[in-house]
């Protein structure tokens, strides 16, 4: 990583008021493998290091935004693709139990391979359609948080995420603009799966100022056991 970026890093992480200094070394060398595993097949769309850095990076690491990942927690991080946000955070928050999921198991392999190169113990890669885990009793009800970045609308993120939530567990969406329409489909959802849109904060992206929403849902009662539907459709018919 060139020092102009690793300035932009530190830079981003400061106005998310965290220091990155003892885990400066881990980011230097996601970048690294996260370009060797663009050379060997597309992993993300983004290539420069500056975009890297500040689009994956420091985006992920705005779901610290609000204190909802504070603690010694269990969180699923659901359609995690290269790692986005699980990686960037289990870097800076130890305390963290990970277990990104992927339906796309080339994807699950790379986070998995990078996590133990990068010696992160509090990250356990699965793959598997978030329909079919949250069947499964081990996965359904189990998990104090789900984060997610950049996988579909409100009303399909509340269907696939409550189920692997317990009660009182929150699902934290960094989301880009978000519409009134949507939120309220997604506040619709939310009541229909047993949960409450707790928090809508909007917020701009550090450097580069770009706008995201964290929303927040709070699971109150369980989700009713017809959810999620299966497999596909909850995207090809979202609830509201
Ligand atoms: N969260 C990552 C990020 O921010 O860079 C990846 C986002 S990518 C656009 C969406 C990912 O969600 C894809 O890797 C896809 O395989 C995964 N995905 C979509 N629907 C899913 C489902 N129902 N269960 C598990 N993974 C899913």
């Amino acid at each position: 990583m060139n020092p102009e970026t690793v300035e932009l890093l530190h830079q981003g992480a400061a106005e998310l008021k965290l220091d990155l200094t003892a885990s400066e070394a881990g980011f230097v060398r996601l970048l690294q493998l996260l370009q060797e595993g663009n050379a060997r097949f597309n992993l993300t769309a983004l290539k420069t290091e500056r975009d890297i850095v500040l689009k994956h990076f420091v985006d992920s690491l705005t779901c610290l935004r609000g204190g909802h990942l504070d603690g010694t927690l269990q969180v699923v991080d659901l359609g995690t693709g290269a790692g986005f946000p699980a990686l960037p955070l289990a870097l800076v928050r130890p305390e963290l139990q990970f277990t990104p999921v992927d339906s796309t198991r080339k994807k699950v392999d790379f986070v998995r391979a990078t996590a133990q190169s990068l010696g992160l113990e509090n990250v356990a890669p699965i793959a598997g359609r978030a329909e079919t885990l949250t069947r499964q009793p081990e996965h359904r009800d189990q998990y104090d948080r789900v984060v997610v970045r950049a996988v579909a609308a409100l009303p399909i993120l509340a269907e696939l995420a409550l189920p692997f939530l317990r009660e009182g567990g929150r699902l934290v969406a960094q989301k880009g603009p978000l519409s009134q329409e949507e939120l309220r489909a997604g506040q619709r959802a939310a009541g229909e799966l047993g949960a409450q849109v707790v928090e809508v904060e909007p917020f701009a992206l550090p450097v580069l100022g770009d706008a995201r929403t964290l929303v927040v849902m709070e699971k109150q009662r369980p989700t009713p056991a017809r959810y999620p539907r299966r497999e596909g459709v909850p995207n090809q018919q979202p609830l509201f």
